[in-house]
């Protein structure tokens, strides 16, 4: 695979240079190199990207939703055809391990596969009506043109995620790709492209989040934006879109603080297993990665034992066999590194990890760090690090477990290991988030589950699932008297 040298915006079926003719630097994250040279957008590119869609929109939304489905199905096949191609450009933009980076690509194909079989739902309800001859039904309905503005972390399942429920949908789309992970939606547009997708549904921009982001959002043609990314971004997506003359939909996936509460009766060994797939897969750039280990006081030792041994053992390195890649930046990895000194300062012990990997400078590796006698508001406790870092906290017992796991700003995932039937079932009541894993790692995700967040981390949507299409279609009641005269 050559990544490009030059990276464009994908307008009309087309990679096109942007109107400044401007351009920022893609550096690698395994070795700091700059790779290419990524088209700086502006207002103007967006309003083109937005004319093309708005223009493409409506024939798009006249084909039977099976038939749009169909495109997808062979989006899918091209996806599994294409997947070392593919893998190797998302490689190439986050640096994370080869087998992530596959999956990546698997989980994508899932996906479109599952959404060409809502093309043959799709369906509406009927209602009966106390009115004689007269018929209710409701229906779904595309929204027109979709904004989709993604992060970094998983930037082919991110475009893919938003894109294959929109077109289904029935709508256009013009994505912002992120300014680090800028060439997979380009890839993921010409694959749409072969699979039959009609020209100017899809497209995608290239630049800074204020340059493109922020006009993208403001563009009234734009009926729905559809944002993943941190609270700050999100917010002020939401309030550039309530000063709009025309309010607009906005779906927000945003970010997490996941709690994994170990019980007393909990096998350790498997949760100590789980506790670092969730807290270092993607060197914790997810948002459901686990970044608060809960643990009774009456097993925390020996958790903690299980716990840095089997850190130990987890490989840092983008190669086939490694487990946790570099983090997306220079300012990431400094970002990080930061936080954990300020913790150790507060009072904070390092019980593994805590710095940059010297051996694989200068690329952006950090060792996976575990850290404890962190107080439960410092902030390295209350906030998303977003990176391979995560807090062990000493729980008295389930009721101080569960209320720790709910003291944070965030609601996105959460996960208990315990065999305790009543312990589970008050985890799953008590425990305020959009995802409950048990005796598991915090993430979990799959193209037929709903996944979403409630307080910071969500406005109450769900993708993908079945529910992904209430992001992406409204409701449309229509109510038929067929035969007015007697009714
Ligand atoms: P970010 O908020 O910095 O950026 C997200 C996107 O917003 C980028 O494409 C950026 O260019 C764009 N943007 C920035 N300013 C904008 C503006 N003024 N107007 C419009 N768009 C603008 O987030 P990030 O650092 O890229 O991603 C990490 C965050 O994403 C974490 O908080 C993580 O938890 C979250 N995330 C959430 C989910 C989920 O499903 N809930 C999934 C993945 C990541």
């Amino acid at each position: 695979m050559s990544y490009p040298r030059t990276i464009f915006h994908w307008i009309d079926d087309a990679e096109v240079a942007g109107a400044g003719g401007q351009t920022f630097e893609k550096r690698s994250p395994m070795d700091d190199r700059v790779i290419a040279a990524v088209t700086r957008g502006s207002a103007a590119d967006v309003t083109r990207a937005v004319d093309v869609a708005a223009a493409a929109a409506d024939s798009w939304s006249r084909l039977p939703a099976p038939k749009r489905g169909e495109i997808l199905g062979r989006a899918a096949s091209r996806l599994r055809a294409n997947e070392r191609e593919l893998a190797e450009i998302v490689q190439a933009e986050t640096g994370k391990p080869w087998k992530n980076a596959v999956a990546e690509v698997g989980s994508s194909a899932d996906l479109a596969v599952f959404m060409e079989s809502e093309g043959s739902r799709f369906y509406g309800k009927t209602m009966t009506s106390p009115i004689p001859n007269r018929s209710v039904r409701t229906e779904r309905s595309p929204i027109g043109v979709c904004a989709a503005i993604m992060p970094f972390n998983s930037p082919l399942a991110g475009v893919a995620w938003k894109a294959f429920p929109a077109l289904l949908c029935g709508n256009a789309v013009v994505a912002k790709s992120h300014e680090l992970t800028p060439h997979t939606a380009v890839a993921f547009g010409k694959l749409l492209q072969d699979a039959g997708l009609p020209r100017g549904v899809y497209s995608v921009v290239q630049g800074i989040g204020a340059e493109v982001g922020t006009p993208l959002v403001e563009d009234p043609r734009v009926g729905l934006v559809s944002f993943t990314g941190s609270v700050p971004t999100g917010k002020l997506v939401q309030q550039i879109v309530s000063a709009r003359p025309l309010l607009a939909k906005v779906c927000l996936e945003l970010g997490g603080k996941n709690p994994l509460i170990v019980c007393d009766d909990a096998d350790l060994t498997v949760a100590a297993e789980h506790a670092v797939a969730s807290a270092f897969i993607d060197a914790g750039q997810r948002c459901a990665a686990g970044s608060r280990l809960i643990v009774f006081d009456r097993v925390y030792d020996a958790f903690r034992e299980a716990l840095v041994a089997r850190t130990a053992a987890v490989k840092v390195g983008s190669g086939p066999q490694d487990d946790c890649g570099p983090v997306i930046s220079r300012q990431s990895l400094d970002r990080l590194l930061r936080a954990v000194d300020g913790a150790v300062q507060r009072g904070a012990r390092i019980l593994a990890g805590g710095q940059a990997v010297a051996s694989l400078a200068p690329g952006y590796y950090m060792t996976p760090t575990v850290l404890e006698n962190v107080a439960h508001d410092d902030e390295v406790s209350q906030q998303e690090l977003f990176g391979p870092v995560t807090c062990l906290y000493r729980a008295a017992g389930f009721d101080e477990a569960i209320r720790m796991a709910n003291a944070t700003a965030f609601g996105l995932t959460g996960a208990i290991h315990t065999f305790n039937n009543n312990r589970i079932e008050q985890f799953i009541t008590r425990y305020r988030a959009g995802l409950v894993s048990i005796n598991g790692p915090t993430y979990g995700a799959g193209p037929h589950m709903p996944f979403g967040g409630v307080k910071n981390s969500g406005n109450g949507f769900r993708e993908p699932g079945t529910e992904a299409l209430d992001v992406y279609s409204e409701w449309k009641t229509v109510v038929v008297n067929h035969d007015p005269a007697r009714v």
